[in-house]
C-alpha cells in the first residue's frame, strides 16, 4: 500500500518556517543558535507535540522528536536535515528535509499508519557553519568516532565549541550553546545502538532534475574531492617604474597557471568532473604595486578516485615549476573518499519513486550534506527534489510545494519499506 503525503500541510510548514529569518526579499538569513533559528524550533516542537512525538536534545542541541511504534524495543527510524542558512540563503535547502521528517510523521499519525519502529524527526545544529565554522559541525562531533581519521580531526569537540563567530570574531559556539538554552544530554546524542537507518530529504542544488524534466533524485552517493592551494612568490615593485620584462608578477603567474589547468583537466575528458577556483589571496593588493604574492584554491569533485588521480597529477605537477619568472609551491588542504548510501535503503527510494509514479532518476551528490558524515555511524541515504534553476544558497532558490510534497511521499514510503524489515 502506497501512502501520500498532504500538499496542505506541507505548503503550510514551507510557508511558516520562510517567516523566521525573513530577509524581507524572498529568502532567509537564519544563522544556527539564532533568535530566527530559536522560532523556527519552537514551531517544530509545537507541531511535534501536538501530534504526540516525544522532544528530546542533545548536548550540541540537535534535537530529535520521536513518534512511538508498535513495538517499543525496535531501533527508531530517523529522517534529519538542518534548520539553519547561509547570510541571505532561500527556504529550501536543509529546512525542506525537517519539514519532510514532520510531515511523514504528521501523515503516519494523521491516516493511524501501522508502523513497528518509532519513527524521529530530527534537526541537526550549525550545519552551513555560516555564523560559527566549519559546515556540517554537529553531524562531524556526533559522528565523529565512525568518521576516518583525517575527517575526524577537523570535528573535535573542543575546537568546535571555541570555533568563533565570522561576525564579532570574540564570542564562540560554545558560549551560544550555553546561551541558546538548547543544550541537553550527550547520551541523546545519534547511535547505531539506537537508530536503524537514517533518511535525508534535501534540495539538489544542481540544474541536473530540472533539465531532465524529473522531480526526483535517487541519491547513490556524495562524490569524493580534494582541495589544494596553489602559491606563487614574485617581487614586489613600482607599478609606473618597473620596466615588465624584468617583472616577476605572482598575479600574471596565477593567471596562467588557472588557464593551463583548465586546458590540461578538460582534456581529461570526464564531463562529470566538477573544479572550481574560488577564493584568491593577492598580496599586497595596491593597484600600484606589482603582486609578490598571491594563492588560489582548487576544489576538484568525482566519483571514481582514478580520475580525482589523474587531476591531482596534474595539480601536483605545478610543484616547484617557474611560471612568468615566480616560483609555484603545491599545498594540500584536504581531501575524501566518495561517500556510498546504503544499497537496500537506495533501493527502498527507488521503489517508493516507481510505485508513486514520480518521475526520477539516480543522481550523485557534489554538495556535503550531515548524511554523509551519519553514513559512516548507521545506513544512510539521501533523497533529492528539484531545484529550480540549479539555484541554491541565495534568496531565489526555489522548488514547487507540489514538487517538495512529491519528494516527501518518496521519502514517507521508502522509511516505510525500511520499517517493514
Ligand atoms: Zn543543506
Amino acid at each position: 500500500m502506497m501512502y501520500r503525503s498532504s500538499l496542505k500541510r506541507t505548503s503550510e510548514k514551507i510557508h511558516t518556517f520562510s517567516k523566521f529569518g525573513d530577509a524581507g526579499h524572498g529568502g532567509i538569513t537564519r544563522y544556527s543558535l539564532s533568535d530566527e533559528a530559536k522560532q523556527a524550533r519552537q514551531y517544530y516542537v509545537e507541531r511535534m507535540t501536538k501530534i504526540g512525538a516525544t522532544i528530546e536534545t542533545d548536548d550540541f542541541a540537535n534535537m530529535y522528536a520521536t513518534l512511538p511504534g508498535s513495538d517499543s524495543n525496535a531501533k527508531r527510524i530517523v529522517m534529519a536535515s538542518h534548520a539553519d542558512s547561509v547570510k541571505n540563503g532561500g527556504n529550501y535547502d536543509g529546512i525542506l528535509g525537517v519539514i519532510g521528517a514532520m510531515e511523514v510523521l504528521e501523515t503516519v499519525a494523521a491516516e493511524k499508519i501501522p508502523h513497528k519502529h518509532p519513527l524521529t524527526a530530527m534537526i541537526w545544529t550549525n550545519e552551513e557553519g555560516s555564523l560559527y565554522p566549519p559546515a556540517m559541525m554537529s553531524s562531524g562531533v556526533v559522528c565523529n568516532a565512525y568518521l576516518p581519521k583525517e575527517i575526524a580531526k577537523n570535528f573535535k569537540e573542543e575546537n568546535m565549541l571555541a570555533s568563533k563567530s565570522v561576525l564579532d570574531k570574540v564570542s564562540t559556539f560554545g558560549e551560544a550553546l550555553e546561551k541558546s538554552g538548547l543544550k541537553g544530554a550527550k547520551e541523546n546524542r545519534l547511535s547505531p545502538d539506537k537508530y536503524k537507518a537514517m533518511f535525508e530529504l534535501h534540495i539538489e542544488q544542481g540544474p541536473i532534475l530540472e533539465n531532465a524534466g524529473l522531480d526526483v533524485g535517487v541519491v547513490t552517493c556524495v562524490l569524493g574531492m580534494f582541495n589544494t592551494r596553489i602559491k606563487f612568490y614574485g617581487q614586489a615593485a613600482h607599478a609606473g617604474t618597473f620596466p615588465m620584462e624584468f617583472r616577476q608578477d605572482a598575479l600574471f603567474a596565477a593567471a596562467q597557471v588557472l588557464c593551463y589547468l583548465h586546458a590540461e583537466i578538460d582534456k581529461l575528458g570526464h564531463p562529470e568532473l566538477v573544479y572550481t577556483t574560488g577564493e584568491m589571496v593577492v598580496h599586497p593588493c595596491v593597484h600600484t604595486v606589482i603582486p609578490d604574492y598571491v594563492d588560489f584554491s582548487i576544489d576538484v569533485r568525482h566519483e571514481d578516485p582514478e580520475v580525482l588521480k589523474k587531476v591531482y597529477q596534474i595539480v601536483r605537477s605545478l610543484e616547484g615549476k617557474e611560471w612568468a619568472k615566480c616560483r609555484c609551491e603545491v599545498v594540500d588542504q584536504w581531501n575524501r573518499d566518495t561517500v556510498y548510501f546504503d544499497k537496500k535503503l537506495v533501493g527502498y527510494v527507488k521503489e517508493a519513486a516507481e510505485e508513486l509514479h514520480t518521475k526520477h532518476q539516480y543522481i550523485n551528490s557534489g554538495a556535503g550534506h550531515d548524511a554523509q558524515f551519519a553514513a559512516y555511524v548507521l545506513p544512510t541515504t539521501m533523497i533529492f527534489v528539484s531545484s529550480e534553476k540549479g539555484l541554491s544558497h541565495c534568496e531565489p532558490e526555489h522548488t514547487s510545494d507540489e514538487v517538495c510534497n512529491e519528494g516527501i511521499s518518496v521519502l514517507l514510503n521508502a522509511v516505510l519499506k525500511c520499517d517493514k524489515e
